[in-house]
């Protein structure tokens, strides 16, 4: 049996899947660089890990207090090996990105500080962590305070308005490499390492923080292979591999990896403390299975932007640009369409496939959004999934998939669900 047949069987118009083929045809040298880049990591991962001398017992857990906890412990140390830093705090007691960026940003911010963004406004999550919308807890209410410098109109760092809002109150710089949920492009980690030496240049012993969400493994350098001083992420999103249940990391040097698991825990504290539970062979696996599965995100990623562009659909990154994370964001340009897509990738899941995705108002989100996914760790977005706040122009972000077979099969029924909605014509041979 071909698998075609199967898509028939699993209601895909037969001009969807003929369409969607040729498209693909024209991928192979693409993705065949991509499976070179995860060879490279792969490796590199290996390295971390038995440079670290990983061994069975590491894979069990602790409770309690989680003293001598030598699983999470080597864990740590193998983050700090592959992304080349002092030290690193990878916890399950971390609840997503945005509270690793937070305790990354609490943990090493005083009274009186400022905090700069070069690269526009940070992720919407961050706004209350800031204080950018006023919200109980944020660094606002503690003193500190907060500027950004938007990109030029061509994308490009702001040199000459970066320096002028480096002030004496400067302590920290946040730079977000993925494009989140706006239009800018998503920095390389070199692009990323060329702004820290401009900053550090202006003012040396700033602290350069990278929000590294949705970018480990894209490429073969990480931003802390370019002087930054901390790189933040979440584990249900590439690092984890799509087995990780929970967590978060911060690699970095060894000052603001203390200042910030002084946080996390209670001073005094720090790392001694925090039980890894049992998530640790997860954490150890899912780090090991990262590279690939990171590819297989970057392959329907790229797939679904040149089947949408060709069917002129504006793409961000466009279908044949240079990748630096995992999310495409697709303009449909409609609430109708939008729905139609998400439905799609819900429809498309392992788990969950029958539920349908309905916007709402999301803690920490300006609009109401729509969240479209079936995966096995709930919220996970290395997962195959796809979210669109609903505002002009009806884009839709996509990422996720860890298998390229599932992510291809996610792409297609998404299109195939707005084909059959009569919002879009299948071009003909
Ligand atoms: C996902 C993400 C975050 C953190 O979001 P969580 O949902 O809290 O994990 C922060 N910044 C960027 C750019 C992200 O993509």
């Amino acid at each position: 049996m071909d698998y075609q047949r199967i898509y028939e069987e699993m209601g895909i118009s037969p001009e969807v899947i003929a369409y969607s083929e040729k498209i693909l045809k024209n991928l192979e040298g693409r993705f065949k660089e991509i499976d070179e880049i995860a060879e490279i990591n792969q490796l590199k991962v290996l390295q971390a890990l038995q440079k670290a001398k990983v061994s069975e017992a590491h894979l069990l857990g602790s409770t309690g207090y989680g003293y001598n906890d030598i699983g999470r412990d080597a864990l740590e140390e193998v983050y700090a090996n592959y992304f080349h830093t002092e030290d690193a705090l990878v916890r399950s007691q971390i609840v997503c990105g945005t509270h690793a960026l937070a305790i990354a940003l609490q943990g090493n911010l005083r009274p009186g500080d400022e905090i700069l963004s070069p690269v526009g406004k940070p992720y919407d999550t961050l706004d209350e962590v800031i204080g950018i919308r006023d919200s109980l807890g944020s660094l606002k209410e503690f003193g500190v305070s907060y500027k950004e410098v938007a990109l030029l109109p061509d994308g490009s760092f702001d040199y000459e308005g970066i320096k002028n809002a480096i002030s004496e109150k400067t302590r920290l710089v946040e730079i977000q490499r993925s494009k989140g949920y706006s239009d800018r492009k998503s920095f390389s980690p070199k692009e990323i390492g060329d702004l820290i030496h401009f900053i550090k240049g202006c003012k040396k012993d700033l602290i350069c923080m990278v929000d590294n969400c949705y970018g480990e493994f894209v490429c073969t350098e990480e931003p802390s292979d370019y002087g930054a001083d901390m790189v933040v992420g979440s584990l249900i999103k590439n690092p984890g591999g799509g087995l990780a249940p929970i967590g978060g990391y911060i690699a970095g040097s060894k000052e603001c990896i203390e200042r910030a698991a002084v946080r996390l825990t209670a001073p005094g504290l720090g790392k001694e403390l925090g039980p890894s539970l049992h998530c640790n062979k997860d954490f150890f696996q899912g780090f090991f299975l990262a590279p690939t599965v990171t590819a297989s995100a970057e392959k329907s990623a790229i797939f679904a932007a040149s089947l949408f562009e060709s069917l002129g659909y504006p793409c961000h990154p466009k279908a044949d640009s240079p990748r630096n994370d995992i999310i495409q964001e697709i303009c449909m340009g409609n609430g109708e369409a939008l729905l139609a897509f998400c439905r799609g990738i819900q429809e498309a899941s392992p788990v969950d496939s029958f539920v349908r995705p309905e916007p709402w108002d999301m803690p920490g989100y300006e609009d109401p959004v729509v969240m479209a996914a079936g995966a096995f760790i709930s919220g996970s977005s290395i997962e195959l999934s796809a979210d669109a706040p609903l505002r002009e122009p009806y884009s839709v972000y996509f990422q996720g998939g860890l298998t390229f077979a599932h992510g291809k099969f996610g792409v297609i029924k998404a299109l195939d669900n707005i084909f059959k909605a009569g919002l879009v014509k299948i071009p003909k041979e």
